[in-house]
């Protein structure tokens, strides 16, 4: 299977300036620009992150670039280049591994296209095993300035770029990567931190702080709340806040702004994305603020009462 399959691979990925030199050869060549080099991986693996029995493997392929290009828009770099890594089952009852192996890249060269992002190599296998997927994006930085975690200051805002909550319900297949919100900021306002919420807000802002040595107070009345957290709460026993502060896979991105800045970020990208639910504090750890009062948050997002 490998010759073929490198040679339709070779024929599929679209040329882009960036690469030199791209599938076929022992390792691909970036054209080296005078920025930084962002490079981040993530793995897909059969019944852990996702069921192909269930859902189909262009929706799992278009996942995978997504999360990679997210935490490329968390870090403010342009994406350039992605490597598709795939292990792939040679004793699946319904397809060949061939197939299986080409649905995957077409769904990895579609998404790739839509956000003019190279598929510059990569590497197949077959085995006994489950399918497993793994990529690697590389983007670039501009101005040599990528965001980080670890610059949130106290008295910055917590802003998050759309309403949180019941990806299960889709979005955690559907989304869009905040490449856009990178573009729109990068270069034209200060953002002291930045990353992607994977693994829901109150974790990943908790880790936020941790990183920046702060901590934050969220205004739980100004967490935004999808529609399809609101419908979950009907039936999980939890309340809309609490999905929209743990459910995660929402891949919006997190943001420390001083509040002096916030005014120019409404204007960069419009009250929608640009939503203030907490500021960062002196004081470390996780905390909310309700009626007046100040309380421990758990990292879970579950509200003790
Ligand atoms: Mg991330």
């Amino acid at each position: 299977m490998e010759q073929s399959f490198v040679a339709w691979a070779k024929m599929r990925a679209r040329n882009l300036p960036q690469v030199k030199l791209g599938i076929g050869d022992d390792a691909a060549i970036l054209q080296a620009e005078q920025e930084d080099v962002v490079i981040t991986c993530d793995t897909m693996m059969e019944g852990v992150h996702f069921r192909s029995d269930i859902t189909e493997l262009r929706r799992i392929g278009r996942k995978l670039v997504h999360i990679n290009l997210s935490d490329l828009a968390a870090m403010a770099a342009i994406p350039k280049a992605l490597f598709l890594s795939l292990c792939v089952p040679n004793n699946s009852p319904n397809r060949a591994a061939d197939v299986i192996a080409a649905e995957i890249f077409e769904a990895v060269c579609q998404a790739a296209e839509e956000h003019q992002v190279a598929v510059a190599g990569g590497d197949t296998n077959c085995w006994g095993g489950p399918l497993v997927l793994s990529l690697t994006a590389v983007g670039y930085t501009e101005g040599g300035l990528a965001w980080t975690r670890s610059g949130a200051r106290p008295d910055d805002l917590v802003v998050v770029t759309g309403p949180l909550g019941g990806s299960i319900s889709g979005k955690h297949l559907d989304f869009q990567p905040r490449l856009d919100v990178a573009e729109a900021l990068r270069g034209k306002l200060e953002v002291h931190a930045c990353m992607d919420i994977s693994d829901g807000l109150s974790t990943d802002l908790l880790r936020m702080c941790d990183a920046s040595n702060c901590g934050a107070i969220l205004d739980l009345s100004k967490v935004p709340i999808t529609e399809a957290a609101q419908q979950l709460a009907n039936t999980s026993g939890r309340t809309p806040v609490e999905h929209a502060l743990g459910d995660g896979e929402d891949f919006e991105l997190l943001l420390a702004i001083s509040p002096d800045d916030y005014p120019r970020m409404v204007d960069l990208l419009g009250p929608q994305q640009a939503i203030v639910c907490g500021e960062f504090t002196s004081r470390t750890g996780l905390w909310m603020r309700e009626g007046g009062k100040i309380l421990q948050l758990a990292a879970s997002g579950f509200v003790h009462r």
